[in-house]
Protein backbone atom coordinates (compact mmCIF):
# COMPACT_ATOMS: atom_id res chain seq x y z
CA UNK A 1 0.00 0.00 0.00
CA UNK A 2 1.00 3.37 -0.05
CA UNK A 3 2.54 5.37 2.64
CA UNK A 4 1.75 9.27 3.60
CA UNK A 5 3.50 10.48 6.45
CA UNK A 6 2.53 13.36 8.36
CA UNK A 7 5.40 15.59 9.53
CA UNK A 8 5.77 19.13 10.87
CA UNK A 9 6.85 21.27 13.78
CA UNK A 10 5.58 20.47 17.15
CA UNK A 11 1.98 21.65 18.25
CA UNK A 12 1.07 22.32 14.73
CA UNK A 13 -1.76 19.78 14.85
CA UNK A 14 -0.27 16.59 13.59
CA UNK A 15 -1.66 14.29 16.06
CA UNK A 16 -5.18 16.13 15.80
CA UNK A 17 -5.15 15.46 12.34
CA UNK A 18 -3.82 11.66 12.46
CA UNK A 19 -6.60 11.02 15.36
CA UNK A 20 -9.27 12.51 13.33
CA UNK A 21 -8.01 10.56 10.10
CA UNK A 22 -7.99 6.69 11.90
CA UNK A 23 -10.78 7.14 14.00
CA UNK A 24 -13.42 8.40 11.75
CA UNK A 25 -17.02 6.76 11.79
CA UNK A 26 -16.51 5.94 8.20
CA UNK A 27 -13.20 3.90 9.06
CA UNK A 28 -14.42 2.04 11.39
CA UNK A 29 -17.91 0.88 9.55
CA UNK A 30 -15.47 -0.26 6.40
CA UNK A 31 -14.77 -3.62 6.71
CA UNK A 32 -11.26 -3.26 8.20
CA UNK A 33 -11.80 -0.55 10.24
CA UNK A 34 -8.44 1.17 10.82
CA UNK A 35 -5.98 -1.08 12.31
CA UNK A 36 -2.94 0.31 14.62
CA UNK A 37 0.01 -1.17 13.14
CA UNK A 38 2.02 1.00 15.68
CA UNK A 39 0.54 3.72 17.81
CA UNK A 40 1.64 5.99 14.99
CA UNK A 41 0.63 4.43 11.77
CA UNK A 42 -2.75 3.94 10.69
CA UNK A 43 -4.96 2.72 7.69
CA UNK A 44 -7.30 5.22 6.46
CA UNK A 45 -10.11 3.74 3.92
CA UNK A 46 -10.30 5.63 0.87
CA UNK A 47 -13.63 6.93 0.25
CA UNK A 48 -15.32 6.30 -3.10
CA UNK A 49 -18.68 6.57 -3.59
CA UNK A 50 -17.96 5.25 -7.11
CA UNK A 51 -17.55 2.09 -4.99
CA UNK A 52 -21.01 2.06 -2.95
CA UNK A 53 -22.82 2.58 -6.56
CA UNK A 54 -20.86 -0.79 -8.10
CA UNK A 55 -21.78 -2.11 -4.63
CA UNK A 56 -25.32 -1.41 -4.83
CA UNK A 57 -25.88 -2.57 -8.32
CA UNK A 58 -24.23 -6.16 -7.88
CA UNK A 59 -26.03 -6.18 -4.50
CA UNK A 60 -22.51 -7.49 -2.78
CA UNK A 61 -22.48 -8.65 0.73
CA UNK A 62 -19.54 -6.42 1.15
CA UNK A 63 -17.72 -3.28 0.35
CA UNK A 64 -14.33 -2.88 1.12
CA UNK A 65 -12.42 0.32 -0.11
CA UNK A 66 -8.99 0.51 -0.64
CA UNK A 67 -6.62 1.80 1.97
CA UNK A 68 -4.04 4.42 2.55
CA UNK A 69 -1.48 4.41 5.50
CA UNK A 70 -0.40 7.45 7.26
CA UNK A 71 2.46 7.70 9.43
CA UNK A 72 2.26 10.35 12.20
CA UNK A 73 6.23 11.27 12.54
CA UNK A 74 6.60 13.64 15.30
CA UNK A 75 9.79 15.15 16.33
CA UNK A 76 10.77 17.27 13.06
CA UNK A 77 12.63 20.26 14.69
CA UNK A 78 15.64 22.56 14.11
CA UNK A 79 18.66 20.46 14.38
CA UNK A 80 17.08 17.13 13.15
CA UNK A 81 19.74 16.88 10.75
CA UNK A 82 22.28 17.01 13.42
CA UNK A 83 20.90 14.00 15.31
CA UNK A 84 19.03 16.58 17.64
CA UNK A 85 15.77 15.45 19.51
CA UNK A 86 16.22 11.71 18.08
CA UNK A 87 15.93 13.23 14.92
CA UNK A 88 18.02 10.87 12.94
CA UNK A 89 15.18 8.21 14.07
CA UNK A 90 12.77 10.81 12.69
CA UNK A 91 14.22 10.99 9.16
CA UNK A 92 14.27 7.37 8.66
CA UNK A 93 10.97 7.14 9.14
CA UNK A 94 10.51 9.75 6.18
CA UNK A 95 12.61 7.59 4.38
CA UNK A 96 9.90 5.09 4.33
CA UNK A 97 6.90 6.80 3.16
CA UNK A 98 5.71 7.62 -0.43
CA UNK A 99 4.75 11.35 0.29
CA UNK A 100 4.72 13.86 2.92
CA UNK A 101 1.85 15.76 4.55
CA UNK A 102 3.50 18.89 5.96
CA UNK A 103 1.55 20.41 8.38
CA UNK A 104 1.80 23.88 8.89
CA UNK A 105 -0.14 26.07 11.87
CA UNK A 106 -2.33 28.37 10.04
CA UNK A 107 -3.90 29.18 13.23
CA UNK A 108 -3.69 31.61 16.05
CA UNK A 109 -4.57 30.88 19.47
CA UNK A 110 -2.18 32.11 22.19
CA UNK A 111 -3.05 29.23 24.57
CA UNK A 112 -0.95 26.91 22.27
CA UNK A 113 2.74 27.64 22.52
CA UNK A 114 4.66 27.64 18.93
CA UNK A 115 8.13 26.46 19.37
CA UNK A 116 9.80 29.77 17.43
CA UNK A 117 7.46 32.15 19.36
CA UNK A 118 5.69 33.20 16.64
CA UNK A 119 3.02 32.07 13.92
CA UNK A 120 4.41 31.67 10.39
CA UNK A 121 3.52 28.77 8.11
CA UNK A 122 6.02 29.66 4.90
CA UNK A 123 8.71 30.24 7.51
CA UNK A 124 7.74 27.12 9.37
CA UNK A 125 7.98 25.42 6.12
CA UNK A 126 11.64 26.60 5.06
CA UNK A 127 12.74 25.48 8.78
CA UNK A 128 11.37 21.14 8.19
CA UNK A 129 12.52 21.49 4.48
CA UNK A 130 15.53 23.29 5.27
CA UNK A 131 16.37 19.91 7.79
CA UNK A 132 15.57 17.73 5.33
CA UNK A 133 18.08 19.11 2.62
CA UNK A 134 20.27 19.01 5.53
CA UNK A 135 19.94 15.48 5.76
CA UNK A 136 19.91 14.66 2.22
CA UNK A 137 23.72 16.56 2.08
CA UNK A 138 24.96 14.54 4.73
CA UNK A 139 23.69 11.22 3.79
CA UNK A 140 25.25 12.46 -0.20
CA UNK A 141 28.42 12.82 1.63
CA UNK A 142 28.90 10.17 3.49
CA UNK A 143 28.00 7.92 0.70
CA UNK A 144 30.04 9.53 -2.08
CA UNK A 145 33.46 8.64 -0.74
CA UNK A 146 32.40 5.24 -1.13
CA UNK A 147 31.38 5.50 -4.83
CA UNK A 148 34.18 7.36 -5.54
CA UNK A 149 36.14 4.79 -4.87
CA UNK A 150 34.08 1.96 -6.67
CA UNK A 151 34.25 4.19 -10.02
CA UNK A 152 37.78 4.18 -9.57
CA UNK A 153 37.73 0.64 -8.97
CA UNK A 154 35.58 0.08 -12.66
CA UNK A 155 32.62 -0.04 -10.79
CA UNK A 156 29.94 0.73 -14.19
CA UNK A 157 27.05 1.45 -11.82
CA UNK A 158 28.60 3.44 -9.31
CA UNK A 159 29.68 6.03 -12.52
CA UNK A 160 25.96 6.71 -12.64
CA UNK A 161 25.17 6.82 -9.33
CA UNK A 162 28.06 9.02 -8.74
CA UNK A 163 27.02 11.61 -11.33
CA UNK A 164 23.12 11.93 -9.47
CA UNK A 165 24.82 12.36 -6.15
CA UNK A 166 26.29 15.19 -7.62
CA UNK A 167 23.51 16.38 -9.57
CA UNK A 168 21.66 16.30 -6.10
CA UNK A 169 24.47 18.04 -3.87
CA UNK A 170 24.61 20.55 -6.59
CA UNK A 171 20.87 22.26 -5.98
CA UNK A 172 20.97 21.21 -2.09
CA UNK A 173 23.70 22.81 -1.66
CA UNK A 174 21.87 25.76 -3.50
CA UNK A 175 19.46 25.92 -0.77
CA UNK A 176 16.98 23.83 -3.11
CA UNK A 177 15.33 20.50 -2.60
CA UNK A 178 16.48 17.40 -4.41
CA UNK A 179 13.32 16.98 -6.26
CA UNK A 180 13.72 19.95 -8.60
CA UNK A 181 16.52 17.87 -10.29
CA UNK A 182 15.36 17.10 -13.88
CA UNK A 183 16.08 13.19 -14.20
CA UNK A 184 16.59 11.15 -17.35
CA UNK A 185 13.94 7.98 -17.80
CA UNK A 186 16.86 5.63 -17.79
CA UNK A 187 18.63 6.95 -14.30
CA UNK A 188 14.88 7.30 -12.65
CA UNK A 189 16.02 3.62 -10.69
CA UNK A 190 18.77 4.85 -9.68
CA UNK A 191 17.53 8.13 -8.40
CA UNK A 192 15.26 6.76 -6.56
CA UNK A 193 17.74 4.21 -5.15
CA UNK A 194 19.39 7.69 -3.48
CA UNK A 195 16.29 7.38 -1.18
CA UNK A 196 16.57 11.67 -0.52
CA UNK A 197 13.64 12.69 1.50
CA UNK A 198 13.59 16.23 -0.51
CA UNK A 199 12.68 13.83 -3.62
CA UNK A 200 9.55 13.16 -2.11
CA UNK A 201 6.27 14.50 -3.57
CA UNK A 202 4.84 16.94 -0.50
CA UNK A 203 1.48 18.28 0.67
CA UNK A 204 1.28 21.23 2.51
CA UNK A 205 -1.75 20.77 5.41
CA UNK A 206 -2.99 24.53 6.29
CA UNK A 207 -4.07 23.55 9.64
CA UNK A 208 -6.87 27.00 10.57
CA UNK A 209 -9.52 27.86 12.97
CA UNK A 210 -12.64 26.13 13.53
CA UNK A 211 -14.09 29.20 11.56
CA UNK A 212 -11.85 29.86 9.05
CA UNK A 213 -12.07 25.99 7.39
CA UNK A 214 -14.30 26.60 4.36
CA UNK A 215 -12.38 29.47 3.14
CA UNK A 216 -8.95 29.56 4.81
CA UNK A 217 -7.68 32.65 5.98
CA UNK A 218 -4.77 35.41 5.22
CA UNK A 219 -1.70 32.85 6.55
CA UNK A 220 -3.23 29.46 4.48
CA UNK A 221 -3.45 31.98 1.16
CA UNK A 222 0.87 32.69 1.77
CA UNK A 223 1.10 29.25 2.00
CA UNK A 224 -1.14 28.66 -1.11
CA UNK A 225 1.35 31.12 -3.25
CA UNK A 226 4.40 29.25 -1.74
CA UNK A 227 3.09 26.01 -3.00
CA UNK A 228 1.70 27.08 -6.23
CA UNK A 229 5.59 28.79 -6.66
CA UNK A 230 6.93 25.01 -5.69
CA UNK A 231 4.61 23.31 -7.67
CA UNK A 232 3.27 21.95 -4.87
CA UNK A 233 0.22 20.99 -3.63
CA UNK A 234 -1.47 22.46 -0.75
CA UNK A 235 -4.61 22.07 1.27
CA UNK A 236 -6.95 24.00 3.99
CA UNK A 237 -8.25 21.93 6.67
CA UNK A 238 -8.98 22.18 10.75
CA UNK A 239 -8.01 19.75 12.26
CA UNK A 240 -10.04 20.77 15.27
CA UNK A 241 -13.31 20.44 13.54
CA UNK A 242 -11.95 16.99 11.75
CA UNK A 243 -11.36 15.71 14.91
CA UNK A 244 -15.22 16.55 16.45
CA UNK A 245 -16.27 15.27 13.09
CA UNK A 246 -14.73 11.82 13.20
CA UNK A 247 -16.72 11.36 16.56
CA UNK A 248 -19.73 11.87 14.73
CA UNK A 249 -21.94 8.90 12.83
CA UNK A 250 -22.35 10.00 9.36
CA UNK A 251 -25.44 11.40 8.92
CA UNK A 252 -24.57 13.61 12.01
CA UNK A 253 -21.39 14.31 10.24
CA UNK A 254 -23.01 15.27 7.22
CA UNK A 255 -24.83 18.35 8.94
CA UNK A 256 -22.31 19.20 10.90
CA UNK A 257 -20.60 19.80 7.48
CA UNK A 258 -23.79 21.53 5.72
CA UNK A 259 -23.18 23.94 9.20
CA UNK A 260 -20.39 24.69 8.54
CA UNK A 261 -20.77 25.44 5.20
CA UNK A 262 -18.13 22.87 4.15
CA UNK A 263 -18.83 20.16 1.13
CA UNK A 264 -17.13 17.08 2.20
CA UNK A 265 -15.24 16.57 5.30
CA UNK A 266 -11.18 17.57 4.84
CA UNK A 267 -9.77 14.01 5.71
CA UNK A 268 -11.27 12.96 2.25
CA UNK A 269 -10.07 16.43 0.68
CA UNK A 270 -6.94 15.13 2.29
CA UNK A 271 -6.95 11.94 0.58
CA UNK A 272 -7.81 12.65 -2.30
CA UNK A 273 -5.04 15.10 -2.38
CA UNK A 274 -3.35 12.72 -1.70
CA UNK A 275 -4.58 10.30 -4.66
CA UNK A 276 -2.80 13.08 -6.82
CA UNK A 277 -0.29 13.32 -5.85
CA UNK A 278 0.98 9.98 -5.92
CA UNK A 279 -0.41 9.75 -9.32
CA UNK A 280 -2.42 7.19 -8.24
CA UNK A 281 -6.09 5.60 -9.13
CA UNK A 282 -8.33 2.84 -8.49
CA UNK A 283 -10.21 0.13 -10.03
CA UNK A 284 -12.92 -2.18 -8.88
CA UNK A 285 -13.30 -5.76 -8.56
CA UNK A 286 -17.48 -6.50 -8.24
CA UNK A 287 -19.13 -9.36 -7.34
CA UNK A 288 -21.94 -10.98 -5.59
CA UNK A 289 -19.37 -11.87 -2.56
CA UNK A 290 -17.44 -8.21 -2.61
CA UNK A 291 -17.22 -5.24 -4.52
CA UNK A 292 -13.80 -3.92 -3.66
CA UNK A 293 -11.71 -1.15 -4.63
CA UNK A 294 -7.34 -1.32 -5.23
CA UNK A 295 -4.69 1.29 -5.53
CA UNK A 296 -2.39 1.41 -8.55
CA UNK A 297 -0.66 4.11 -9.90
CA UNK A 298 -1.80 5.67 -13.01
CA UNK A 299 -0.32 3.81 -16.13
CA UNK A 300 -0.10 0.51 -14.61
CA UNK A 301 -0.27 -2.49 -17.13
CA UNK A 302 -3.11 -5.22 -16.68
CA UNK A 303 -0.74 -7.88 -15.63
CA UNK A 304 0.84 -5.39 -12.67
CA UNK A 305 -2.43 -4.24 -11.41
CA UNK A 306 -3.62 -7.94 -11.11
CA UNK A 307 -0.23 -8.33 -9.19
CA UNK A 308 -1.76 -5.99 -6.01
CA UNK A 309 -4.44 -8.94 -5.43
CA UNK A 310 -2.28 -11.39 -5.62
CA UNK A 311 1.43 -12.31 -7.08
CA UNK A 312 0.22 -15.65 -8.65
CA UNK A 313 -2.30 -13.41 -10.67
CA UNK A 314 0.24 -11.41 -12.49
CA UNK A 315 2.40 -14.51 -12.83
CA UNK A 316 0.02 -16.55 -14.55
CA UNK A 317 -2.21 -13.69 -16.35
CA UNK A 318 -4.16 -14.38 -19.53
CA UNK A 319 -6.68 -11.76 -19.92
CA UNK A 320 -8.76 -9.10 -17.70
CA UNK A 321 -12.46 -8.80 -18.81
CA UNK A 322 -13.40 -5.11 -18.35
CA UNK A 323 -15.84 -3.03 -17.99
CA UNK A 324 -15.39 1.33 -17.90
CA UNK A 325 -17.34 1.88 -14.43
CA UNK A 326 -19.71 4.53 -16.50
CA UNK A 327 -21.15 1.45 -18.39
CA UNK A 328 -21.70 -0.86 -15.81
CA UNK A 329 -23.91 1.69 -13.81
CA UNK A 330 -25.07 3.26 -17.30
CA UNK A 331 -26.03 0.11 -18.20
CA UNK A 332 -26.82 -1.55 -14.62
CA UNK A 333 -24.43 -4.24 -14.10
CA UNK A 334 -22.05 -6.60 -15.90
CA UNK A 335 -24.28 -8.70 -17.24
CA UNK A 336 -25.99 -5.86 -19.34
CA UNK A 337 -22.68 -4.26 -20.00
CA UNK A 338 -21.80 -7.88 -21.59
CA UNK A 339 -24.85 -7.64 -23.92
CA UNK A 340 -24.14 -4.68 -24.56
CA UNK A 341 -21.07 -5.68 -26.33
CA UNK A 342 -19.20 -3.41 -23.51
CA UNK A 343 -16.86 -6.07 -21.86
CA UNK A 344 -13.89 -5.94 -23.67
CA UNK A 345 -10.97 -8.51 -23.34
CA UNK A 346 -7.85 -6.64 -22.70
CA UNK A 347 -4.48 -8.56 -22.66
CA UNK A 348 -0.46 -7.65 -21.05
CA UNK A 349 -0.38 -4.91 -22.51
CA UNK A 350 -3.31 -2.84 -21.41
CA UNK A 351 -2.80 -0.02 -19.26
CA UNK A 352 -5.79 0.06 -16.89
CA UNK A 353 -8.27 3.27 -16.64
CA UNK A 354 -9.57 4.92 -13.23
CA UNK A 355 -12.70 3.30 -12.73
CA UNK A 356 -12.22 -0.01 -14.33
CA UNK A 357 -14.33 -2.85 -13.52
CA UNK A 358 -11.86 -6.19 -13.81
CA UNK A 359 -12.06 -9.52 -13.70
CA UNK A 360 -8.97 -11.22 -14.30
CA UNK A 361 -8.44 -14.87 -16.06
CA UNK A 362 -5.27 -16.68 -14.68
CA UNK A 363 -3.39 -20.27 -15.08
CA UNK A 364 -2.22 -21.25 -11.58
P1 LIG B 1 1.52 18.11 17.21
O1 LIG B 1 2.58 18.36 18.21
O2 LIG B 1 1.87 18.75 15.89
O3 LIG B 1 1.13 16.69 17.07
O4 LIG B 1 0.26 18.96 17.69
P2 LIG B 1 -1.08 18.47 18.43
O5 LIG B 1 -2.00 17.83 17.48
O6 LIG B 1 -0.73 17.72 19.66
O7 LIG B 1 -1.68 19.90 18.80
C1 LIG B 1 -1.00 20.79 19.67
C2 LIG B 1 -2.01 21.63 20.38
O8 LIG B 1 -2.65 22.51 19.44
C3 LIG B 1 -3.11 20.83 21.03
O9 LIG B 1 -3.41 21.43 22.28
C4 LIG B 1 -4.27 20.96 20.06
O10 LIG B 1 -5.53 20.86 20.72
C5 LIG B 1 -4.07 22.34 19.50
N1 LIG B 1 -4.60 22.48 18.15
C6 LIG B 1 -4.48 21.64 17.10
N2 LIG B 1 -5.14 22.12 16.02
C7 LIG B 1 -5.68 23.30 16.40
C8 LIG B 1 -6.50 24.27 15.74
O11 LIG B 1 -6.86 24.15 14.57
N3 LIG B 1 -6.86 25.38 16.48
C9 LIG B 1 -6.49 25.53 17.79
N4 LIG B 1 -6.88 26.62 18.45
N5 LIG B 1 -5.74 24.63 18.44
C10 LIG B 1 -5.34 23.53 17.77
Amino acid sequence: GFKMGIVGLPNVGKSTLFNALTRTAAAQAANFPFCTIEPNVGEVAVPDARLDKLAEIAQSKSIIPTRMTFVDIAGLVKGASKGEGLGNQFLANIREVDAIAHVLRCFEDGDVTHVEGRVDPVADAETIETELMLADIESIEKRLQNIVRKVRGGDKEAVQQERLMRAALAVLEEGKPARVVEVDDDDLRAWKMLQLLTTKPVLYVCNVGESEAAEGNALSARVGEMAAAEGNMHVIISAQIEEEISQLEPEEAQMFLDEMGLSEAGLDRLIRAGYELLHLETYFTVGPKEARAWTIRQGTSAPKAAGVIHGDFEKGFIRAETIAYDDFVGLGGEQPAKEAGKMRAEGKSYVVKDGDVLHFLFNT
